[in-house]
Order: structure tokens, then C-alpha cells, then sequence
């Protein structure tokens, strides 16, 4: 009897701002397609709003990515009977939080209303007061917050002081792992004082290491542009440095990683001729031995151990959560510091660009064989099978 009531209870509190289907009633179809609803309240609405408003959060927590270390990324959305009536992210360090936003936003319809936070508030003194004092004063009813916040600063106590103001919190099991996907650069810092390395590195298509990348993806939209935006630093070997452009993302709005030149074994000078004098700033040369460098202005710093792990500490020191290791030559000075990365797990994510090439190696267990002359193959193809990715293409 009450199938018909449940379908048209639930259709109805479709969030006003909400740019897609409520997640609740597509839900509610397939369960009353099982005869799972007949006569029992919706009891999967809760969640399904949870997490419908909770995406919203990670999409706008998105918008400062890379803009935010050491700082996480968080973004906010106020609800008041069933409508967006908030909506913030934390845009930059040193900026106000997610929810100091949201609730700038909300005004007085704040009141009574449900904070979905992608990580729990604050609760100390930085460089801006707590948000759970913002939250609080603001009367807001119940906070849903997408996971807890590994610093041990605010580790559970932004949800006890919550709490302890009378204010009902949640977590949104449904989410959380998406929340923590948003921040895993953040988290990883927070666990193990270094930045999160992504290793990345072109291929051809018979598995030979390039040493350039794809045509077209540093480009607006290409996929090298786009990586180069979501981090912090980007480790580069001084042979790059001193023959390349160096890195750059062009997307809208990016703000361009720190460069972090890897010089084994330098002679006594190292010249970068594509950095600006005016960027010197923007860049570090790590080095075993005293040089100069120019242009002038670049921090050089000599290390007694030139490793990763090292490294990665130092950088954690300085406020970058996440590197991308840009790997090129097979003989340059970072395939040293690779030696032992899976054993010491300082290397927690990997990103191959394979190119639509068949290429001539020296290397003796590179498949050098197909004549003398590098060549492309014509309409490649490519799928993923049980996690294996398969490449074809015509020679
Ligand atoms: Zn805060």
C-alpha cells in the first residue's frame, strides 16, 4: 500500500541546486523493482543525500587543486529543507575554510540547516579561528562530514566539540572513500612527514623508457598539463633542466609546482636556460657536491645523502604534500634514487603515457629487434581487461 507514498515522499525534497538526479529516487526505482520498499520508510534516504550532497563537496573542494598544501582540500554545502542554501571551499592556505565560506553564504538560512563538510572541521587556532566555532554560532543543526582529519590536531576533536555543543554529526560512510582519494596527497603527509610521490614516465609501445613526452600533452586539456596542476613540486633531473622546457601546466587558474632538479655528480656550474631569473624562486637544486647555478637566485642545497626518502622528508618540512617524479632518462640521476622505492614504499602512485611508437633501444632486454629505425603504429587501440591494460596497434 504505501509503495505509491514512499515514490512521491521521496521524489519531492529534490535539492534545488543539485545539477543531477536525486540519487534517492533512481535508488528507491531499483528497490521497489526488488519489492524491497512495500510499506517501510525510506530508510536509504539519509544516506542517499548524504552522499549526493557529499560529492558536491569533493567537486568543490576540486576547484583549488593544488592551490591548497600544506592545507587539505575541503569543500562545504549547507542544506536547509531539502535546498542548497551554502556552498564554499577552502581556496588557498592562509584563506578561510570551507565551511567559514559555506556559511558566509548561507546567512541566516544557516539556522537549523545540515553542514556537509568532505573532512571534519577544525577545532584550534591557525592562521584563522576553528570552524567548529563558526558552525556553532551559526545554530547549524547537524554536521555530515566526509572523513576525519588524520592530523593529529584535530584527529576526532572537531566532532567532540560538535557534539558537545549539542549539534547531531555523521559520518558519510558512503563517501569516505572518495573524501579520502580527494586528500591522499594531505593524508600521506599527516602519516609519514613525506610528500606523496607519483611516478611518471613515457613508454613506447614495445616498453622502452622515452625521454620526451606525447605530442599534444602538454597542451590546455593534455594529460601532462592537467597532472602538472594537482602538485605541489615535480622532481626533474639536471639533464632536463639543462636541455628542456621545463614543466608547465596550461591550464586555466594553475598554479605551477615547485621544480626540484636532481644534480648527481655536477661539475662545478649548472645552467638552467629556460628558468627566468624572475622564477628562480620556483625552483631547488638538490645536489651532492657545491656548484653554482644559473640564473642566480636558485636555492641550492647539498645534501649528504642524495635519496629519496630523504627527499621526500625535506619537502614534507617545506609544506608540499604531493611530487610528481618525472622520470626520463634510464641513466640520469633519478633512476638512482628509484633503486628501492617499492621497498621502501616511497612511491605511492605510478603514471605511464605509452606512446604509439615502436622504438630502437641499446638496452640489451628491450625489445630492440624491427630494423634500426624507430617508427609509429597506426590506429592504436586500447582496453582494460581485469586490470590489464592491452595496446594494439597496425605497423
Ligand atoms: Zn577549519
Amino acid at each position: 500500500m504505501a509503495s505509491s507514498l514512499v515514490s512521491r515522499n521521496h521524489l519531492t525534497p529534490r535539492p534545488a541546486a543539485a545539477s543531477t538526479a536525486s540519487p534517492c529516487s533512481a535508488r528507491l526505482a531499483v528497490r521497489r523493482a526488488r519489492g524491497l520498499v512495500g510499506g517501510v520508510r525510506c530508510q536509504a534516504q539519509a544516506s542517499d543525500m548524504d552522499g549526493h550532497y557529499m560529492r558536491r563537496c569533493v567537486e568543490l573542494a576540486r576547484k583549488a587543486a593544488g592551490h591548497t598544501s600544506p592545507n587539505p582540500m575541503v569543500g562545504c554545502v549547507v542544506v536547509r529543507d531539502g535546498r542548497v542554501v551554502g556552498e564554499g571551499f577552502h581556496p588557498k592556505a592562509g584563506q578561510p575554510h570551507a565551511e567559514v565560506f559555506a556559511l558566509r553564504d548561507a546567512g541566516d538560512l544557516a539556522e537549523n540547516a545540515t553542514a556537509y563538510v568532505s573532512l571534519e572541521p577544525c577545532n584550534h587556532y591557525g592562521r584563522t579561528p576553528p570552524c567548529t566555532e563558526a558552525l556553532i554560532n551559526a545554530k547549524v543543526k547537524d554536521v555530515v562530514v566526509g572523513m576525519t582529519d588524520p592530523n593529529p590536531i584535530v584527529a576526532s576533536k572537531g566532532i567532540e566539540r560538535l557534539k558537545s555543543a549539542g549539534i547531531d554529526v555523521r559520518l558519510c560512510v558512503d563517501e569516505e572513500a572518495s573524501c579520502r582519494k580527494l586528500n591522499e596527497a594531505y593524508i600521506h603527509r599527516m602519516l609519514t612527514g613525506k610528500a606523496f610521490a607519483t611516478l611518471r614516465t613515457t613508454l613506447s609501445m614495445n616498453g622502452v623508457v622515452v625521454n620526451h613526452i606525447g605530442s599534444g600533452a602538454d597542451q590546455p586539456g593534455g594529460y601532462y598539463s592537467q597532472l602538472l596542476k594537482e602538485y605541489d613540486g615535480v622532481i626533474v633531473s639536471s639533464n632536463l633542466a639543462k636541455t628542456n622546457t621545463l614543466p608547465i601546466s596550461h591550464e586555466a587558474g594553475a598554479k605551477q609546482p615547485i621544480y626540484i632538479i636532481i644534480a648527481q655528480g655536477e661539475n662545478s656550474q649548472l645552467n638552467i636556460p629556460f628558468l627566468k631569473e624572475e622564477c628562480a624562486s620556483e625552483a631547488v637544486v638538490l645536489t651532492d657536491t657545491p656548484i653554482s647555478v644559473e640564473p642566480a637566485g636558485v636555492e641550492v642545497l647539498v645534501l649528504d645523502q642524495m635519496n629519496l626518502d630523504g627527499i621526500l622528508q625535506l619537502l614534507a618540512q617545506r609544506g608540499l604534500c604531493s611530487v610528481l617524479v618525472d622520470f626520463r632518462e634510464v641513466g640520469g640521476g633519478i633512476a638512482s634514487l628509484l633503486n628501492n622505492f617499492q621497498d621502501d614504499k616511497l612511491v605511492q602512485k605510478v603514471v605511464v603515457e605509452l606512446l604509439p611508437v615502436w622504438t630502437v633501444s641499446k638496452g640489451p632486454s628491450d625489445l630492440a629487434f624491427g630494423g634500426s629505425q624507430s617508427f609509429p603504429l597506426k590506429d592504436v587501440e586500447h582496453k582494460e581487461v581485469n586490470g590489464c591494460v592491452l595496446l594494439q596497434g597496425y605497423v
